[in-house]
């Protein structure tokens, strides 16, 4: 018998918003899962060169913006590995703890990195991956399917609540003195303030 669903939300979290915590909640009901995880990325190895937040800072940034759901958990399973944190090093783990009905969830502009990813195949057996609809972003399957014949059978598409909202956009509104209430949790808004993150 294999274990209960359980969902993993990974991402840089810079800062984390409604976008994700709606694309979490849209999923774990419409799969029935039994909660999320939520992981922060501790390296992105896509996005190495970029400016981020310290880790800590996005972790617990995380943990505010999910304190009042009991069924999203907040990991600190990339932040406290050294070195870039490759999905399907995270998804093996997981494995080994016994969890093995994992749902990664993509929002649908990440569904193009996988080819970039490390080890794609590993990780589509180790995971289904579920892809959540995005503004701005469209899935196309014809290339991907051929890099990966897989795919297809381990995919989920499921339409999201198409908030445009992004950690880009957030962090600039910040750095512009702009508002970035209703788009994150206040306790999320607080903490950008407290520490003068995106500044
Ligand atoms: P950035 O602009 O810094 O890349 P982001 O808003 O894209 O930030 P990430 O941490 O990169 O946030 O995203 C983590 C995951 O959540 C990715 O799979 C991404 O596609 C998905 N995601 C983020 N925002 C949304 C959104 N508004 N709708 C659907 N999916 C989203
Ligand atoms: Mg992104």
């Amino acid at each position: 018998m294999s274990s209960a669903p359980i969902g993993i939300l990974g991402g840089t979290f810079d800062p984390i918003h409604y976008g994700h915590l709606a694309i979490a909640e849209e999923v774990r009901v419409a799969l029935r899962l039994d909660r999320v995880l939520i992981i922060p990325a501790g390296e992105q190895p896509l996005k190495i060169g970029k400016h981020m937040a310290p880790p800590e800072h996005r972790l617990a940034m995380a943990r505010l913006a999910c304190a009042d759901n009991p069924l999203f958990e907040v990991s600190s399973i990339e932040v406290d590995r050294p070195g870039p944190s490759y999905t399907h090093v995270t998804l093996q783990l997981l494995h080994d703890q016994g969890l093995d009905n994992l749902y990664l969830i993509l929002g649908a502009d990440a569904l193009a990195d996988l080819p970039r990813w490390h080890e794609t195949p590993r990780i589509l057996t180790l995971a289904r991956i579920v892809v959540v609809s995005r503004p701005g972003a469209s899935v196309d399957l014809s290339v991907l399917s051929q890099i990966f014949p897989a795919l297809p059978e381990r995919l989920i598409l499921i339409e999201g609540p198409r908030l445009d909202i992004s950690s880009t956009d957030l962090r600039q509104r910040v750095a512009q003195g702009r508002p970035i209430r209703y788009q994150t949790p206040d306790a999320v808004v607080a903490y950008i303030e407290a520490h003068g993150l995106y500044r």
